[in-house]
């Protein structure tokens, strides 16, 4: 087990989520695999709701992770217009203070500023020194 990772860490994550379900009522499933991750989701959500036409809503809002970076999967029903589709996909990967590239500057469980690093076996992640877990800073010079 991680040193950070402890009942109190896990109570407070369970306290972000509730809260950000609160928050935004009219959004369902909503999951975040990291939790520092959860104040990025917020303001996505708060981004996208600006943006869904009367009658729609979030059905599914997963954050996951790929390669050190969130990923987002997203369904909103009824099904969108392309116009409406294509603004929501540019929010989280095409705006340089998007979702996308905000988490990786994001650390994954603390949400403080952070950079990608690199574990011993090659998986890629976004933390802070304090949440390192033993990885090091990822320099591209490195692949
Ligand atoms: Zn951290």
């Amino acid at each position: 087990m991680r040193e950070w990772d402890t009942k109190e860490y896990r109570d407070r994550e369970q306290q972000a989520i509730e809260a950000l379900r609160a928050k935004h009522p009219k959004a369902g499933g909503i999951s975040v695999l990291w939790a520092g991750w959860i104040g990025l989701t917020d303001d996505y959500l708060t981004e996208i709701e600006a943006l869904l036409p009367e009658g729609h809503r979030i059905v599914f809002l997963d954050v996951t992770e790929k390669m050190g970076g969130a990923r987002v999967r997203l369904r909103v029903e009824p099904p969108l217009l392309q116009d409406t589709r294509s603004a929501i996909h540019d929010l989280d990967t095409r705006k340089p203070d998007g979702l996308w590239w905000r988490s990786f500057r994001t650390c994954q469980v603390c949400g403080e500023a952070a950079g990608i690093r690199c574990s011993k076996d090659g998986w890629f992640t976004v933390r802070c020194e304090e949440h390192a877990d033993g990885t090091t800073p990822w320099k591209p010079e490195d692949r």
